[in-house]
């Protein structure tokens, strides 16, 4: 029996809320989970990505929160800035029902003095990296004297970034009477070292209940680097994959690999350490909203990314171990849907196979003769257009919406997802309309202000 979330003692509106973001019925670990965090205990839950955690933390939060007291009530802590401005969009969508919510991020890898004075507004729940957070507990002093909550998501990414210290530290800095929710795809030793030492009496969750091997498709070819180039396109074609995702190991390597998927017509993003924050942030943005169908990323790049709607994960080069090859291929199949993992080995990276049959009894082994190009053309529905306004000039995505429905007369259908920033927005536009809204845009006041935007 599934359940759903009206089942759960919630206020009527946060149900109402739950129900206009299309959440219904609940993922495993979160009809494991919420039972317990509700009742306000602590909570040790592992399960693979995609299997809705974020959701899992984000309800007690919210629920927890008493908005008057404008001081800060929970504290989730998460391994890179990109995953932590997820949890946080997330968190602003559970609680959409209440008024005047405020969900700071602090993260490393932007400037610390703007970070200051945010915090100097007060906020009630903050999502923070453990090194930016530290760095604020000792130098900005930071009230946490009303924290209630403390959430760890993706602990065994933390612990591996080296994090361990820092966590421990950020651990003494806050109240002891508080809840205590920890969350991971993987639970070894390490993790339950963390987990004694910060929780209290924890209830233990896991869910296995969904194997990758029933929901993910997983095929492997033998190539060499030159045959991978050439294969790629057509897999794609023969595929009919509307968004693909593709893992190199190296950062020369995704640069090479987009300029050949390039000259082959295909447009595609890169994602790696190179680019700075603002060029990730679009980069994500622009491949999440469906105006490029192809990314190539490294691990570093991109892990714990929500992406959705990934049909198609391809394994330029084998992971490194079996962790990051299931992380990897979690992209896909999220939340339930059926997934496709390709993966490319060759002489040099054929010792990993074995490590890849003992965890999963259901690999294909493919003969790369059989892939067939075909004519498909792989495409996107949407562009983007970059609005040069975001929450510091106090646009919110009804704003947009208005000005492209109400103002220009664009049907709603032809809005794609909105991404608001701290100084800019991004909207995705459906292609056949996307000059008329940008020739709108340019002429319709947003905010009482006439705004800058152009198509990305
Ligand atoms: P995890 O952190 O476990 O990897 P996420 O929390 O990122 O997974 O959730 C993956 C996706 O599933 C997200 O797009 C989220 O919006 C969606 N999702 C989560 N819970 C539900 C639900 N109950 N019903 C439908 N979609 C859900
Ligand atoms: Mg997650």
């Amino acid at each position: 029996m599934i359940k759903k979330f009206n089942e759960l003692k919630l206020p009527e509106k946060f149900l109402e809320n739950l129900d206009s973001l299309n959440y219904k019925e609940m993922t495993k670990i979160q009809e494991k989970s919420l039972p317990i965090s509700l009742e306000g205990k602590d909570l040790i839950a592992q399960a693979k990505t995609g299997s809705g955690k974020t959701v899992s933390f984000s309800i007690p939060i919210v629920k927890k929160l008493k908005v008057r007291k404008f001081t800060i009530q929970s504290l989730v802590l998460a391994p890179t800035r990109e995953l932590a401005n997820q949890i946080a969009q997330e968190i602003r969508k559970v609680s959409r029902h209440i008024h005047n919510v405020k969900v700071l991020t602090l993260c490393g890898g932007v400037p610390y003095k703007p970070q200051v004075a945010s915090l100097r507004h007060g906020a009630h729940i903050v999502v923070a990296t453990p090194g930016r957070i530290l760095q604020h507990i000792f130098e900005t002093k930071i009230d946490l004297s009303d924290l209630e909550m403390l959430v760890l998501d993706e602990a065994d990414k933390m612990l591996d970034m080296g994090f361990y210290e820092d966590i421990i530290k950020v651990v003494e800095a806050i109240p002891k009477n508080r809840q205590t929710m920890l969350f991971s795809a993987t639970y070894e030793e390490d993790i339950e070292k963390l987990a004694s030492l910060i929780t209290n009496e924890p209830v233990f969750i896991e869910d296995n209940s969904v194997h990758e091997k029933q929901v993910i498709n997983q095929t492997l070819y033998e190539a060499s680097e030159g045959e991978k180039d050439l294969l790629i396109p057509s897999l794609i074609e023969s595929r009919e994959a509307k968004s693909v995702l593709i893992f190199c190991n190296t950062k020369v390597k995704c640069d090479e690999l987009a300029d050949i998927l390039y000259e082959n017509d295909i447009d595609v993003l890169t994602l790696h350490s190179d680019l700075d924050q603002r060029e990730r942030d679009e980069t994500i943005i622009m491949f999440s909203n469906k105006s490029y169908p192809v990314l190539v990323a490294t691990d570093v790049a991109s892990r714990g990314l929500d992406i959705d709607d990934i049909d198609l994960v391809i394994n330029y080069d084998l992971a490194k171990d079996v962790k990051t090859h299931i992380h990897r291929i979690g992209r896909t199949a999220r939340a339930g849907k059926k997934g496709l993992a390709i993966s490319f080995y060759d002489e040099d990276s054929k010792y990993k196979l074995d490590m890849l049959e003992e965890r999963f009894d259901d690999l294909i082994f493919g003969k790369k003769e059989e892939i067939e190009a075909c004519n498909y053309e792989i495409d996107c529905d949407f562009r983007t257009l970059f609005i040069n306004g975001g929450k510091k000039h106090k646009v919110r995505a009804g704003d947009i919406l208005g000005a492209l429905t109400a103002g220009i007369g664009l049907p709603k259908d032809a809005i794609g997802k909105i991404d608001i920033l701290e100084f800019v927005s991004y909207v995705a536009i459906k292609k056949e309309y996307i000059d008329r809204a940008y020739e709108g845009l340019c002429k319709n006041k947003i905010k009482g202000k006439y705004i800058k935007c152009y198509i990305k």
